[in-house]
């Protein structure tokens, strides 16, 4: 793709609204913070095997005896296999036997295939045992977290604490952790979940709370910074699938995708971040959602 502009033109070929699943980059309007929000899901050259059920295999099983819904050897092979190919892994993984199995496969693709371009990540981190959480970092695998799920009242957080029990429950959607051993944060939707507002899951990233603030927050600690979770959103979920020479920031040669807010979220209380609006979208310097409110010279 050549010759896109920053300068907010119409460009030649218009907008492709399908190429990603969210609008990316952004430009600073007036009065306006203006969010780049790129998603961590949308590439259509990924791998998603479900390192899924509860348990991993490998290093867990003497922990916890259950079976997951699949062995390590042929989640390492099709990993590796995938990895040779130059695929870039996405895996939903919830449990923390799960989340090892994911990263052991990594490292062993890693291993044997040696250096690469790698964008591998792994969704959901429901619970990681704190032993793994320093791996993200280190093996340069991103933690794709969908916040909405942070609030306590969630459907799934309430019986999930019960059954991992206090001590586990201290690394449920362990993110602030992860990110202050140098993993890298990228924001997912694991859409069809209850929103698809990046502005959303930004509040619950940094509030761990409901959007109406009405129960405490899930695990405080691991709450991560506006910055963080903007940056989740925008530039290190375009890094993920790649198109960070095209989008995720504000620089001259990425394409002209850029939101305009009517407020600026650093200026705001948190619990008031998902009342914020959109009033400008632009796909490619083409405007593809305005509001009425937003006068434009
Ligand atoms: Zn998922």
């Amino acid at each position: 793709m050549a010759d896109r502009s920053l300068a907010g033109g119409s460009g030649s070929g218009g907008p492709r609204v399908g190429r990603r699943g969210f609008i990316g980059a952004g430009l600073a309007g007036a009065g306006a913070l203006v969010v780049p929000v790129a998603a961590a899901t949308a590439r259509s050259k990924r791998a998603t095997p479900r390192a899924g059920g509860p348990i991993g295999q490998k290093s867990l099983q003497a922990t916890y005896p259950h079976l997951p819904a699949i062995p390590q050897d042929p989640l390492d092979a099709l990993v590796q296999k995938l990895d040779a190919a130059g695929f870039l892994i996405h895996m939903h993984a919830m449990g923390d036997g799960a989340v090892r199995a994911g990263l052991d496969s990594i490292e062993y693709a890693m291993q044997k295939d040696g250096p690469a371009d790698r964008r591998d990540q792994i969704a959901h981190l429901n619970v990681v045992d704190p032993k793994d959480i320093p791996r993200f970092g280190k093996l340069g695998v991103a933690a794709n977290f969908s916040s909405i799920w942070f609030a306590a009242d969630d459907p799934a957080s309430a019986p999930t604490l019960t059954l991992l029990g206090p001590a586990r429950s201290k690394y449920v959607f362990p993110i602030g952790s992860i990110a202050a051993a140098g993993g890298r944060l990228t924001g997912g939707s694991d859409w069809p979940q209850l929103s698809m507002s990046p502005l959303d899951y930004i509040q619950y990233a940094v509030t761990r709370q409901p959007l109406d603030g009405s129960k405490p927050a899930l695990q405080p600690e691991q709450r991560i910074t506006l910055p963080q979770a903007i940056a989740a959103y925008t530039k290190d979920a375009a890094w993920v699938v790649k198109d960070d020479t095209l989008d995720g920031t504000l620089e001259a040669g990425k394409a002209a995708d850029i939101v305009v807010l009517d407020q600026d979220l650093f200026k705001i209380d948190t619990m008031s971040i998902h009342k914020v609006h959109v009033l400008l979208t632009l796909l490619e310097g083409a405007t593809v959602y305005r509001d009425t409110a937003l006068s434009l010279p």
